[in-house]
């Protein structure tokens, strides 16, 4: 069966030069960049090459850039280190309801543990109000984290104008940009931001790698403790090989950015008009917010997420409902809760789309037309009209 995979959000194929520089550096970097001998050397300027191409990336300066082991930790790390390092200056957070799971569950162990956490709200499109993190602020909140780009829906958070906001406050200011990061421009100035995180896998490279940008000067408490490693932020041995590849996909991501956007928007302006042409009843979710060109979340009234899952799956398209499903059954997103209230149908009939390397029109056709089948399908069991007999 041929398959089409529509869900570069949750993860993306390696790219073939990223494989290829990860291929060869593993069997010929394999010195640790900490020696002092030759090969070490090599090892270090490999890394160090890396470390300029992903500052460069974001506008940073390389000793900015921390590695990690990708995107969950850089967003622990950013939360935690900055807990630890500044909870004698206060004990508030201020986060949104639509973090990912890296930075929701790390703010509620936090909250356990006596920190004050102020939840943002989101509207019917998944945005956060700068005059809501304003009103959030106080004189002891120490951090303020807010994702750049929604991994569910899309929604690209006003990330600018809340740093502008946070000038006028000691506040660190952490995003985790893991779904933005090679998708949209991206500027650290611009934004205003402390922190920021990214993860290779997302973007073409290998799993299990990511930074953690750290604006200079900004406190930061190491989260593991070990040798000397990043500038003693993160300790243990660099993952060289794949932090090189890593910084092979960012260069490619920057370089064709703009045409995959492009090309993103076509995708879906495909399957909207497939879905009319069909007669297939759909809405897309956070429609009236600027989003990631790569996502594309739409809620299929009178249809069943779990079903709609499956039956995509027999067709061979690779979907996702936004949130991870957990032992085979699919919680509510909690994206979802946070734009339309419990209970609301979205939350059992929405099908994240999202795209990536690989995918051609034809592709985007073909799982527009399996896909209005399915939910043709689908609304009509759901209608009870599966036994007509015409
Ligand atoms: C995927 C993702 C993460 C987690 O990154 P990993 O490298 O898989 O740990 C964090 N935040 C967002 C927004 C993501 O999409």
């Amino acid at each position: 069966m041929n398959r089409i995979y529509l869900d570069h959000a949750a993860t993306t194929p390696v790219r073939p030069e990223v494989a290829e520089r990860f291929a060869e550096l593993l069997a010929s970097a394999y010195g640790n960049p900490s020696s002092i001998h030759g090969t070490g050397r090599d090892a270090r300027r490999i890394l160090d090459e890396s470390r300029t191409v992903i500052a460069r990336s974001i506008g940073a300066e390389p000793n900015e850039i921390i590695f990690t082991g990708g995107g969950t930790e850089s967003d622990n790390l950013a939360i935690f280190g900055t807990a630890a390092a500044r909870k004698d200056e206060g004990r508030h957070i201020i986060t949104s309801n639509v973090e990912h799971h890296g930075v929701m569950n790390a703010v509620r162990k936090l909250e356990t543990e006596g920190f004050s956490v102020t939840w943002l709200p989101v509207d019917q499109n998944g945005s956060v109000s700068p005059e809501d993190v304003r009103a959030a602020l106080r004189d002891d909140t120490i951090l303020v984290t807010i994702m750049t780009g929604n991994n569910e829906v899309g929604t690209i958070q006003p990330i600018g104008e809340i740093g502008k906001i946070l000038k006028g406050h000691r506040a660190t200011f952490h995003t985790d940009a893991v779904q933005a990061y090679g998708e949209i421009p991206l500027d650290v100035d611009r934004l205003g931001v402390d922190l920021l995180s990214a993860s290779a896998h997302k973007i073409n490279g290998p799993k299990g790698t990511g930074f953690l940008y750290q604006r200079s000067g900004t406190k930061l408490s190491p989260s593991s403790a070990g040798g000397e490693q990043e500038r003693k932020r993160r300790a243990g041995t660099e993952n060289v090989p794949a932090i090189a590849a890593f910084a092979r996909a960012a260069e490619i991501a920057g370089e064709t950015m703009e045409e995959r956007s492009e090309e993103y928007g076509m995708f879906k302006r495909l399957f909207a008009s497939a879905f009319m042409g069909e007669g297939i009843e759909f809405r897309i979710n956070a429609a009236e917010a600027e989003t990631l060109p790569h996502i594309l979340n739409i809620s299929f009234p009178g249809t069943d997420i779990e079903q709609l899952l499956v039956n995509l799956d027999l067709e061979g398209i690779a979907v996702s409902s936004g949130s991870a499903c957990t032992a085979g059954s699919i919680d509510p997103s909690h994206v979802l809760v946070a734009m339309y209230g419990e209970g609301a149908p979205e939350l059992r009939n929405s099908v994240r789309f999202s795209f990536g390397y690989g995918l051609e029109g034809k592709d985007i056709r073909d799982a527009a037309a399996a896909t209005a089948a399915v939910v043709r399908r689908l609304t009509r069991l759901q209608k009870g009209e599966n036994n007509d007999s015409n």
